[in-house]
């Protein structure tokens, strides 16, 4: 019955022996957020911000964000909310910034790059999540994270929006980095000490570390998240984040059933997806025991070329 399904939809999500995995949605628009959870998710584990900034001749204002960010925890109902701060970038320029074009935007200023020297956006940016994070679970995310003094700048910046809203450090807040620049992946254990969770996106990981651009027909072959070269990062960054770090995918790999037993296996423990490919992860985790899981990763990490880690896995899960 659709009250059986919805209850399975909604039930957290526990492998066969016993681990609790995180499965949330990636919300690109108010539609997905409502879409999210109603398929079942157990969090927004990732936003993407940028549909607020695309598309119009100004940026939104403080109030405009602070109202569009209640409006997705509410379609949450309760559910924390990661919210990635702008990434946009010299292959998505927005039209009311000085622009200058890069013969390379995946290798320029993009990400958090662009925020920094863009202070003034990531400054209203933060003051909404900050305002909103004082009644509601809010974790704020940076992306394209290079370097250890991004990180420490831009919570600089966090701590004044703190300052500015009053009242010391919402209970709340949690604070994240992207993992998705093999450099960051390699420097995950110091890293960690500067954050509370990291999300690795496989979609940028997998086109930096093969160097192979991500939506371009020509090398999609070649720019394969199974390749073992991009499971060997995913692998070094779980067991080097620590323990009081959590580790989550929100890149496609994630929404991929295939690879939720190597995910588990490598120890992640979130796995955020397109609303839509919840409940079939879901279920795959449920299919999944996580001892095996780290077998079958063991053997993944191994493999000669992303073609073999998918026999692998496909043979794993039948
Ligand atoms: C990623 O790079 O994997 C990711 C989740 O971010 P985006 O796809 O928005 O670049
Ligand atoms: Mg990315």
């Amino acid at each position: 019955t659709l009250d059986q399904s919805n209850r399975r939809a909604t039930a957290p999500a526990v492998t066969r022996d016993g681990v609790t995995v995180t499965v949330g949605s990636n919300v690109g628009s108010l539609e997905d957020a409502v879409l999210g959870a109603r398929y079942g998710a157990d969090l927004a584990g990732l936003v993407r911000t940028e549909f607020l900034f695309s598309g119009r001749t100004e940026p939104p204002d403080v109030d405009e964000q602070e109202a569009l960010y209640r409006q997705l925890a509410d379609a949450f109902g309760g559910r924390r909310i990661t919210l990635r701060t702008l990434d946009a970038g010299g292959d998505k320029p927005l039209g009311y910034l000085p622009h200058s074009a890069e013969p390379n935007p995946f290798l320029g200023v993009r990400g958090i790059r662009h925020s920094l020297v863009n202070p003034g956006l990531l400054r209203d940016q933060l003051l909404a999540i900050v305002r909103v994070a004082r009644d509601l679970p809010v974790s704020v995310m940076f992306p394209m994270v290079t370097t250890v003094a991004e990180v420490v700048e831009a919570r600089g910046m966090l701590d004044d929006a703190i300052k500015a809203t009053g009242d010391g450090v919402p209970t709340g807040l949690e604070v994240g980095i992207m993992i998705e620049v093999p450099g960051a992946a390699l420097k995950s254990g110091v890293l960690a000490s500067y954050v509370d969770f990291f999300s690795i996106g496989t979609n940028d990981l997998t086109q930096y570390t093969l160097a192979a651009e991500r939506g371009n027909h020509g090398v999609a072959a070649i720019a394969d998240p199974f390749d073992p070269s991009v499971l060997r990062l995913v692998d070094y960054v779980c067991r080097t984040a620590g323990d009081r770090v959590t580790v989550g995918v929100c890149g496609e790999l994630a929404t991929d059933p295939l690879a939720t037993a190597v995910l588990c296996g490598f120890g992640i423990r979130e796995l955020s997806v397109a609303p839509r490919a919840i409940g079939g992860i879901k279920d795959a985790v449920r299919a999944t025991d996580s001892a095996l899981g780290a077998t079958v990763a063991a053997q993944c990490l191994a493999a000669e070329d992303a073609a073999q880690v998918r026999r692998l896995l496909d043979r794993a899960n039948s």
